[in-house]
Formats: C-alpha cells, structure tokens, sequence
C-alpha cells in the first residue's frame, strides 16, 4: 500500500481538503506555497505515465476537481499553479499519482 493510501484510509493522520468517491485531496506536509494541497486518486496509479487508457475520465476529474478545490481556496483570481511531477527527473517522491495545487504567492518560471 502507498503512503497516500495509508493517508485516505485514515492509517496516517492528514488535513483533508475534499473527498469524492473518486480522490481525495489534503494539504501537503511540507507546504511549498501559503496553499499547498495534493489531489490523490484513491486508485492507486503510479503516476500519470501508468494512467490506462480506462483512466482517462479520472484523469479529467482530478484535473477539475484540483480546478475547483482552488476556486474553492480563493485562489480562481489571483492565479495558481498545478504540478504533477513524474519519475526521478520530474521529482516525483512519492510513486502514487497526485497533483500539487500550490498558490497564494506569484510562482517563478521556469521551475527548479
Ligand atoms: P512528489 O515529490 O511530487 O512525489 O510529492 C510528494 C509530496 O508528498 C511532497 O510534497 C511531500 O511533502 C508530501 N508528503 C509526504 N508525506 C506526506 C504526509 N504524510 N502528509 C502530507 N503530505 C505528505
């Protein structure tokens, strides 16, 4: 079981943000911006690149939901930034698919 199942299942403690029947989304541990929160599918996918093609409408709904979860932090008006790091290159520490929402301050570009 990956960590982030640990968490949805209540295993390791979290600040949950939003749950649907289909991800849950809590604040990150480590928060890299005043809004830091991570959109979990509860399935567990390794990371986007494993996403089968069945997948597909998930994938649309974490990206919406994450949408949504940020309009929901207020963050629709000043801007935000969604991040899905993938594999050793992209940083990506833990191996279950997620999607950084990280907002409340203006983000440099490019990234590190
Ligand atoms: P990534 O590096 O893209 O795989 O992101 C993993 C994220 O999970 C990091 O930003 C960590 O700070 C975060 N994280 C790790 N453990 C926890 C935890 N127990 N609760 C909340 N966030 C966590």
């Amino acid at each position: 079981m990956t960590l982030f199942s640990k968490i949805i299942n209540g295993d390791i403690p979290s600040d949950k943000v939003y749950e649907d029947q289909e991800c849950y989304a809590f604040r990150d541990i480590n928060p890299q911006a005043p809004v830091h929160i991570l959109v979990v599918p509860r399935k567990e996918i390794p990371n986007v690149g494993a996403a089968g093609k069945d997948e597909k409408m998930l994938l649309g709904h974490l990206l919406s939901t994450a949408a949504e979860i940020a309009a929901s932090q207020g963050l629709a008006d000043s801007g935000y930034r969604l991040v899905i790091n993938t594999g050793a290159d992209g940083g990506q520490t833990v191996d279950h698919l997620h999607i950084h929402i990280l907002g409340g301050r203006p983000m440099a570009w490019p990234p590190g």
